[in-house]
């Protein structure tokens, strides 16, 4: 260690004469005591780091009073930081209409306000008004599940993991569950049909091969031992060529035979037809449960548009086995998810005006002119932000639905191409950019394709917050004037 190291080490402040200092009072009254001495505390280990790396010349001047200064800008800044909200609005632009890793489903003005309405106040959850006794916190929501999809009964969890974990610890614990080797799905995070079964400590019965599984193939697995026979919607992948899959009709009939449950693990699961948007076929759950499924698992914040939820519809019966598993008490939804989910399935009692008010369905349906038209609109925000930087071109380029619903049906959209300038064509560069609009107050996340970075504008809504943004930003070196 060094004399000036030394010395400039003990020029620091201690955190208690920092937190009594006239001019972190206000931070102390805006974020509270513990959060200020937690700030400090970060500061003063990074002016200590920085003292012993550059050995006396960080950035704690010999001028005393401005090094202060600067720790007590820097500890304000740091406390506000920390305060911020974990969650932060960004820009959807990757052409993924449902991403996962951007929260799903966007929700409609309807579910926003019942959330609000009833978030900060007692409501009737399990109080019926009626008669003044305990109610069911779910009925109203499944009184609706059940008039969208004709099923008879319906439960709501906390997500489609959560729906199949349930229905199979419900009715297939020690028992085996016979499925096609061709839906041994991983959906992502780790949700993977054969680990979901043991975790649910149920056998998997795997049966036919990956691309063919035939009629005979299940009813050649079923023994004493079956508990179910249970049918993935294959929803990130699809097999081509030459396949064989059983209709479920077919496979319905087997398990009625047997007198064995039928389940269906739609995961996106649409309550509508989808072609009459102009969008690609996609079973809807009550096609399933008419095709003679007991059960049908699906999520809430898919296709359907709506909260995070997992909902089972289906059979009276095996519907009050799920209801009365002790694991339903630990996977039940709060108010805010019923009040959400109630208020979007209630669009769906109007279908027609869907592609209007549900997000989902407004973005995946959005015309052409209209994206094009964004594109127009704001290409010299970007142009004027970038600032030479690199070129810019309204390309074709195609949006998926996303989330695993028809992963290979494309929509047409316009992007904007944003490609480094020069010679310069390295990644490096591309990353660059890439991280340059990923930092702005209201992140602006793209893709990276063939060398440039895309920007699908499909999802884009608010144009003039978009440019306004970037008209506001420093340019890339720091300014463009
Ligand atoms: C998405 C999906 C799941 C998981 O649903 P979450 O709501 O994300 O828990 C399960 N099965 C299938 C077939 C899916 O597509």
């Amino acid at each position: 260690m060094t004399g000036s190291e030394n010395k400039n080490l003990r020029r620091l402040p201690s955190i208690d004469l920092l937190l009594r200092s006239k001019e972190l009072a206000s931070a102390i009254e805006r974020f509270g005591r513990e959060v200020v001495r937690e700030a400090a505390r970060e500061v003063l280990d990074e002016a200590r780091e920085s003292i012993r790396q550059s050995s006396g010349k960080g950035f704690i001047s010999s001028d005393n009073s401005e090094s202060d200064l600067g720790l007590i800008d820097r500890i304000c800044m740091t406390a506000a930081a920390n305060c911020h909200p974990a969650l932060i609005p960004v820009f959807n632009l990757t052409g993924t209409v449902i991403h996962t890793n951007l929260g799903r489903a966007l929700l409609p003005v309807e579910a926003m306000d019942a959330l609000r309405e009833v978030a900060g106040q007692a409501v009737n959850l399990e109080y019926d008004l009626a008669t003044g006794t305990r109610g069911d916190r779910e009925s109203q929501v499944e009184k609706l599940i059940c008039v969208l999809t004709g099923a008879e009964a319906a439960t709501v969890v906390n997500n489609n993991a959560a729906a199949v974990v349930l229905v199979l610890t419900s009715l297939a614990v020690g028992r085996e569950v016979v499925i096609s080797r061709g839906e041994l799905v991983e959906i992502g995070g780790a949700f993977r049909i054969p680990e979901v079964m043991g975790g649910a400590g149920c056998q998997l019965r795997e049966v036919g091969a990956t691309n063919r599984t035939h009629l005979a193939d299940y009813a050649g697995a079923i023994d004493e031992n079956t508990a179910l026979l249970m049918k993935v919607h294959t929803s990130n992948y699809e097999i081509n060529g030459f396949t064989s899959a059983v209709p479920e009709p077919e496979l319905a009939a087997l398990a009625r035979k047997c007198q064995l449950p039928f389940v269906v693990d739609l995961g996106s699961g649409t309550l509508v037809d989808l072609t009459r948007f102009g969008l690609p076929d996609e079973p809807t759950v009550g096609d399933c449960l008419a095709q003679g499924a007991d059960l049908v698992t699906f999520s809430g914040d898919k296709l359907l548009g709506g909260p995070q939820a997992g909902i089972v519809a289906g059979s009276r019966e095996l519907i009050s086995r799920l209801k009365s598993n002790p694991l339903k008490r630990a996977l039940r939804v709060d108010k805010l998810t019923l009040a959400a989910l109630g208020a979007v399935l209630q669009l769906y009692r109007n279908p027609g005006s869907l592609s209007q008010k549900l997000p989902v369905f407004r973005d995946l349906t959005r015309s052409l002119e209209s994206i094009a038209r964004v594109a127009e609109e704001v290409l010299p925000a970007v142009n004027r932000f970038l600032n030479g930087e690199a070129e810019i071109a309204i390309v074709r380029c195609m949006s998926q639905i996303g989330s695993g619903a028809l992963p290979v049906d494309l929509l047409e959209s316009r992007a904007l191409q944003i490609t480094p300038s020069g010679n310069d064509r390295s990644d490096r560069k591309l990353q660059d950019l890439v991280s340059r609009f990923r930092k702005l107050p209201t992140p602006v996340i793209g893709r990276v394709h063939d060398g440039s970075l895309l920007f699908d504008l499909r999802c884009l809504q608010d144009t003039s917050k978009f440019c306004r943004q970037l008209y506001d930003s420093p340019g890339p070196a720091g300014g463009s004037s």
